[in-house]
């Protein structure tokens, strides 16, 4: 199922292009994310904190750790000690509870705010408008232990490619807009990141400037969720 060399040119190629892999491991087990890692992943992508906190503590600990499902303020403690990379920050709440735990760590945890680009309701995430009244806030500008490293983005789950490419277009463009806004201006910002593409769509998020991309079912196989 997991084909070792494929995952290994994947992800060489997508070095080559300045683009980071994160395999997707939630639902997999230890073992079978233990195959990935020694092909040479050290990302892996886990949706739900308590399943993030059992493979950490399992697992070797050069591992980077990155959280892509929604947050809940209240579980943020679990994974504050250790997670690398927070990409689907959506509030100013959850971002506030974030660096009150990053604070009690001495740490200083990076984040990506995750921009609602889909034609669906059930996907999580803020406008644009929300993410500049956030950047524009006095609560913001006191959060000392978060850093804003970018955007993380969802398209729509579809066929139609091009609805892809106007989503991921979106994304790419606030994302410049903000760079040029915010970057540098203070240690709480360095804008570098763009997490977008998955699977179904990441070669279509390459070639609108993304630098993080999330793979799951294209290299662990397909997820059984009765497990
Ligand atoms: C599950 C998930 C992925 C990976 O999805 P695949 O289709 O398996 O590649 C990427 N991003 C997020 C936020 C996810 O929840």
């Amino acid at each position: 199922m997991i084909s070792i060399d494929s995952v290994s040119s994947l992800q060489e190629s997508l070095h080559h292009q300045g683009v980071r892999l994160i395999a997707v491991s939630k639902t997999k087990t230890a073992e079978e994310i233990l195959q990935v890692y020694h092909s040479g992943i050290r990302d892996f992508g886990e949706n739900k904190v308590q399943e993030m906190r059992e493979k950490y503590e399992k697992l070797p600990r050069d591992i980077r750790w990155h959280m892509i499902g929604h947050l809940q303020s209240n579980k943020v403690k679990y994974i504050a000690p250790f997670v690398h990379l927070i990409h689907s920050v959506d509030s100013l709440k959850l971002l506030t509870e974030i660096n009150r735990q990053a604070a009690k760590h001495q740490r200083v945890i990076d984040y990506l705010l995750q921009l609602y680009i889909a034609k669906e309701e059930t996907k999580f995430g803020l406008s644009e408008e929300e993410i500049v009244a956030l950047l524009n806030s006095a609560e913001w500008k006191v959060l000392n232990n978060v850093r804003l490293r970018g955007l993380m983005a969802m398209a729509t789950n579809t066929d139609d490619t091009h609805q892809i490419e106007r989503e991921f277009s979106v994304a790419q463009q606030f994302f410049h807009k903000l760079k040029k806004q915010f970057d540098q201006e203070s240690a709480q910002v360095k804008f570098t990141e763009l997490s977008m593409g998955m699977s179904s769509d990441y070669t279509i998020a390459l070639k609108y400037g993304t630098t993080l991309v999330r793979i799951g079912s294209l290299i662990f196989g397909a997820r059984d969720y009765l497990k």
